[in-house]
């Protein structure tokens, strides 16, 4: 890098140090604007260095560069098939990245997304690892107002399964378990008085595919007395719900007592289907788009629909709210994606 850097103490941006100068607060505690962003253009480097790399001068963005590099592999795998267009699309999916700087706690300066295109496929790697961050935003800022609306009710984690399938079959598969899981949920026994569920599909090493629905109960206290429902039992339940000739695989968690439900978002809210699992081949990529077109990835029902249910829509904003306040300057800082090198950097600022 041509650029020197300070010792970290007097920067205070532990983040920024290594790469960018004039970054440092004034006695004031106001960012140094007339200095901040008009020593780290792109031209300041020298001849034998690079644009700033954004992995680099900013650690928490490093999973763009990952995600973005799944995205090519699969524009690739759309690429002369019947969803040529859908290539396009992911092509100019967030490849210029516009940030500003927003202060920290700690007087330090972190970037902060101000703004990106996204082409809103189900598939892109990018846009679903957005739309699981969003999710599970909502989700940690409504669940804690659940456990204060139902204060002496508790949760259970229920996933179920049923055999691989082939994947030509997904969509029919997936239409009987949803069936199976509004038969599940009318049955007396049924305890949840409300529930969020998520659809996972899994690639099969045969390479059927293994659809299961991730679920959190809100059930009465009594779920845990005399109301208790047993494994073999759940799994009587959902074989009958299913109208299966075999004992399905399932599986049961209690929520301990005093835990919060806040623990299973991210098992809950992640991706549909893994990123290894989209890129791993071609044709089972394919078939999964033709499979999953417009199904429902998340569904709500009792008591929690009215907290939740807009977790069963796209979410509109895919930049999402950071924690830190908005960026106190106006200038932006604007980051590519480089594809022969698979990394964003610095193109421009103003
Ligand atoms: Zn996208």
């Amino acid at each position: 890098m041509g650029l020197k850097a300070k010792p970290r103490d007097t920067l205070g941006l532990p983040h920024l140090q290594l790469n960018i100068t004039g970054f440092g607060m004034s006695d004031s505690d106001e960012p140094d604007s007339s200095a901040a962003v008009s020593s780290i253009a792109p031209e300041s480097a020298t001849s034998n260095s690079q644009p700033l790399a954004l992995s680099d001068v900013s650690p928490q963005d490093k999973p763009w560069d990952k995600h973005r590099s799944f995205a090519d592999r699969v524009e690739g795998f759309y690429v002369g098939s019947e969803f040529q267009g859908y290539s396009s699309r992911i092509h100019c999916c967030s490849e210029l990245l516009e940030f500003g700087l927003a202060p920290t706690e700690h007087d330090t300066l972190k970037l902060k997304l101000r703004s990106a295109r996204f082409c809103r496929l189900r598939h892109c790697p990018v846009c679903q690892w957005r739309r699981s961050l969003m999710w599970k935003a909502k989700a940690y800022k409504v669940l804690p107002k659940i456990v204060e609306a139902y204060p002496s009710h508790r949760w259970v984690f229920l996933t179920l399964t049923q055999k691989n399938a082939p994947i030509v079959e997904l969509r029919e598969t997936l239409k009987q378990m949803n069936r199976g899981f509004q038969r599940l949920v009318q049955l007396k026994a049924f305890p949840g008085v409300g529930w969020l569920r998520s659809t996972e599909v899994t690639r099969g090493r045969d390479g059927s595919a293994h659809p299961h629905f991730h679920c959190l109960l809100l059930v009465q206290r009594s779920y845990f007395g005399k109301n208790y429902i047993k494994q073999d039992e759940w799994v009587e339940m959902w074989r009958k719900s299913m109208r299966l000739d075999y004992n399905p695989v399932l599986d049961v968690q209690a929520i301990k007592q005093g835990s919060k439900p806040m623990e299973l978002v991210p098992e809950l809210l992640k991706y549909c289907t893994k990123e290894s699992d989209l890129v791993a081949d071609r044709e089972w990529f394919l078939e999964l788009t033709r499979q999953m077109h417009k199904m429902r990835a998340i569904a709500t029902g009792g008591v929690l629909k009215e907290y939740l249910k807009e977790l069963e829509q796209e979410p509109e904003d895919l930049i999402g709210e950071s924690e830190s306040p908005e960026a106190q300057e106006d200038s932006s800082l604007y980051f590519g994606w480089k594809r022969p090198e698979k990394r964003y950097r610095l193109v421009s600022q103003e």
